[in-house]
């Protein structure tokens, strides 16, 4: 069997990737491979929530849903996600 840790061990990084602003990450789109940053996608506000598009092939790229208690984040159009990080 594989050892492994708990989705706790996930809270350190990811409090820190989702305190900043993520306009400026590095996204690559997992239909073409485009690579560019979050703030140049083709984001339409039509569906539930905002809909993020690839500007190379206007395939999916992310989708953000945000209820009045809860948020969902769709990341599954994204290959990678580059967070410039500042010390
Ligand atoms: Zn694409």
């Amino acid at each position: 069997m594989t050892h492994h840790l708990d989705g706790n061990a996930l809270a350190g990084p990811l409090r820190e990737l989702f305190a900043v602003d993520l306009t400026t990450a590095t996204t690559t789109c997992a239909g073409c491979a485009h690579t560019t940053a979050v703030a140049t996608l083709h984001v339409y506000g039509q569906a539930p929530g905002l809909v993020a598009r690839c500007p190379g092939c206007e395939e999916v790229v992310l989708r953000v849903v945000r209820g009045p208690d809860a948020a969902w984040l769709d990341l599954r159009g994204t290959v990678s996600l580059r967070v410039p990080l500042t010390d």
